[in-house]
């Protein structure tokens, strides 16, 4: 049996599949090792929010990697239908970043002059064209939409393995150690050997910088939702303010987050938790209060002591490469972040690009650490 690969990818979330799903486009040699069934972690709570202007206040690199990685969605769409026939739900309907009051209404206006193409929708224009909502005021944002993130992970997946990539779901990754010009993988189902390693195993990363030397930057944040399923739909934009946001998918639900409690990393739904979130809801979109209740779950999402995600070589363990601390970004960032792998890989100019923003060398002592956002 195969137990020899190029490269060997620790977590089967969204991260680790578009990882796979880009180098084994281009002819890679791949294994995805997951200790689960991939795709139902963070990935499997997110609510697929595609919210480019709603995670940055400004233009910068960090900003036009967000854009880059969700205008790919564009493609990725009928590519991924085509080679495994599941459809990833995007929708481009657009996202209202909402004023609860005075106050976040002026502090949206002044973003709005950062962001020509998102325009200002006052109290009045909001009454009118949005009736259902009460609110201050809403940047609209045109361009960005959301995607049904278990549809995108198992989309990836399949499209790689049509590739020629392996899987191997319920598979542990218990200790990786160098072995000749590559690594010796011990997992519950015995060693394997790559000669690259790829950790995207999101929230649990942390033991693998430890293990190799670098700080752990890896913060959990945990984070709870719930959806309804509307008799009627009376709206097919996203909402998003700062304490929550109401996201309609294409199946006909509407799922509702999220609570957000660093340094959580369970995985249990709380009453409280819930409760509140529907409270503060219901106050904005009141009429949604009488529609069907449908599910509620929670997920912990793979935070960084910095906010930033980290992608790329370990510094002094060459093939060793991270791609995990997306945080809250992770379903908009995946199509970018296996792209960058790959460029990194093939030492492209994507690479060259983004390689210092995102670079793991930033946490060690004396790292440098420069990036606008
Ligand atoms: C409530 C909530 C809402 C969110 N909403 C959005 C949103 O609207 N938009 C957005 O862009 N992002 C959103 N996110 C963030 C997004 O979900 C994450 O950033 C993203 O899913 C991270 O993907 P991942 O593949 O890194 O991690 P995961 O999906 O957690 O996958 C990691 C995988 O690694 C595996 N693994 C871990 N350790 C090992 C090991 N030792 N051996 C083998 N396998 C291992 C796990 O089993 C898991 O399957 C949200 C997150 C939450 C929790």
């Amino acid at each position: 049996m195969k137990n020899h690969w190029d490269t060997v990818i620790v977590g089967g979330g969204i991260i680790g599949h578009s990882i796979s799903y880009h180098l084994s486009k281009a002819g890679a040699d791949v294994c995805v090792l997951d200790k689960g069934t991939g795709g139902r972690r963070a990935t499997g709570a997110a609510a697929g929010m595609l919210g480019v202007h709603t995670e940055n206040r400004t233009p910068g690199l960090y900003h036009e990697f967000c854009v880059k990685s969700r205008d790919m969605y564009n493609e990725l769409q009928t590519e991924l239908y085509q080679c495994s026939g599941i459809d990833i739900q995007l929708t481009t309907n657009g996202m209202l970043q909402i004023a609860l009051d005075e106050r976040e209404a002026k502090e949206l206006q002044e973003k709005q002059q950062s962001f020509p193409s998102l325009s200002w929708l006052d109290d009045r224009e909001m009454k009118i064209r949005h009736p259902w909502v009460k609110s201050s005021g809403a940047l609209w944002i045109r361009e960005d939409g959301n995607v049904k993130p278990e549809k995108v992970a198992e989309a990836f997946k399949r499209g790689a393995r049509s590739f020629g990539s392996t899987v191997k779901d319920g598979c542990f990754v218990i200790r990786i150690r160098k072995s000749g010009q590559g690594y010796e993988v011990t997992t519950n189902e015995g060693e394997i050997f790559a000669e690259r390693i790829v950790v995207a195993a999101g929230a649990d990363s942390g033991p693998w910088f430890r293990e190799t030397g670098l700080p752990n930057p890896m913060v959990p944040v945990k984070g709870e939702c719930f959806s309804i399923k509307p008799r009627n739909l009376l709206f097919q934009e996203t909402y998003f303010s700062p304490s929550f946001y109401v996201v309609p998918k294409r199946d006909g639900s509407i799922v509702i987050g999220a609570t957000s409690r660093e340094g959580d990393g369970s995985e249990s739904t709380s009453a409280g938790g819930i409760a509140d979130l529907m409270d503060q809801v219901f106050r904005v979109f009141p009429a949604l209060r009488e529609e069907p209740l449908e599910k509620w779950w929670s997920g912990v999402r793979p935070g960084t002591s910095d906010g930033r995600p980290v992608i790329g070589e370990h510094p002094q363990e060459k093939g060793i490469f991270f791609a995990t601390g997306h945080y809250r970004n992770g379903i908009l960032l995946a199509p970018a972040t296996g792209k960058l792998i790959q460029s990194l890989f093939e030492k492209g100019t994507f690479a060259k690009k983004y390689e210092g923003l995102f670079s793991p060398a930033r946490f060690q002592i004396g790292g440098v650490y420069e990036h606008t956002r």
